[in-house]
């Protein structure tokens, strides 16, 4: 199911952030320095992790903006295995993308701009496997075992949480429009949806018939 209603503003923003994803890898084969780009957008995220969670990657992620403005387009929309979400899988993806990042950094030897193409190395495997999970699940399918959002659930404070009320149904709607399709519903009892599990998009937000849900 289509988002049927989304803030405007961060659909703007996404807009102009989805082309620096191609830019990235296809001028990263002649500019290895672009690779420092991705940096840059790696240290904004943690920074901002501390004080509001995975609101980064709802709002100023490239490439989760590139999957939900152009690789929605063509993806099947098909409905995420439950794997997605699992503890071991989400570390598992963790150790294997940080440990290949780690040891190309090691064999970059400090030349700056073997380090930039590292960056870019790692930006094209992380978006070819995010673009063929994409394609046949949820276009932003990834985003529950990116390397830097389980990060994200670790470093983030319990504040600036996705609240549940209590005039909640559970009638599911929320979980049809979530990019991640995480159900907010579920949550209830709870009184909140756990900082790793929410990009703080506020698709949900927005639909929920009851307005049983805020930030
Ligand atoms: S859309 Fe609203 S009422 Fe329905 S399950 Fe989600 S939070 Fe509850
Ligand atoms: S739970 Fe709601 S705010 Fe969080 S990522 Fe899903 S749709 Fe966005």
């Amino acid at each position: 199911m289509r988002v049927i209603k989304e803030k405007k503003n961060r659909r703007i923003i996404q807009y102009f952030l989805a082309p620096l994803v191609p830019l990235v890898i296809i001028g990263g084969v002649y500019q290895p320095y672009l690779g420092y780009l991705a940096l840059a957008m790696m240290v904004t995220m943690m920074v901002m992790t501390f004080f509001w969670g995975r609101l980064y990657c709802g709002w100023l992620c490239a490439m989760g903006a590139f999957h939900e403005r152009v690789l929605s387009k063509i993806s099947l929309h098909r409905e995420m295995p439950k794997l997605f979400k699992k503890t071991w899988f989400r570390w598992l993806f963790f150790v294997l993308l940080m440990g290949l990042m780690v040891s190309r950094l090691i064999a970059s030897g400090g030349d700056p701009a073997k380090i930039g193409a590292v960056f870019v190395m790692m930006w094209t495997v992380a978006t070819t496997i995010a673009v063929a999970f994409g394609l046949y699940f949820k276009p932003r399918s990834w985003c529950n075992f990116c390397p830097m959002a389980s990060m994200q659930g670790v470093m983030a404070p319990k504040t600036h949480l996705l609240k549940v009320a209590d005039d909640c149904k559970q009638c599911g709607l929320c979980q049809k429009v979530c990019p991640i399709q995480t159900y907010p519903g579920a949550y209830k009892e709870q009184g909140y949806v756990p900082s790793l599990e929410c990009m703080r998009c506020e698709n949900c937000v927005v639909n929920c018939p009851k307005k049983a849900l805020s930030l």
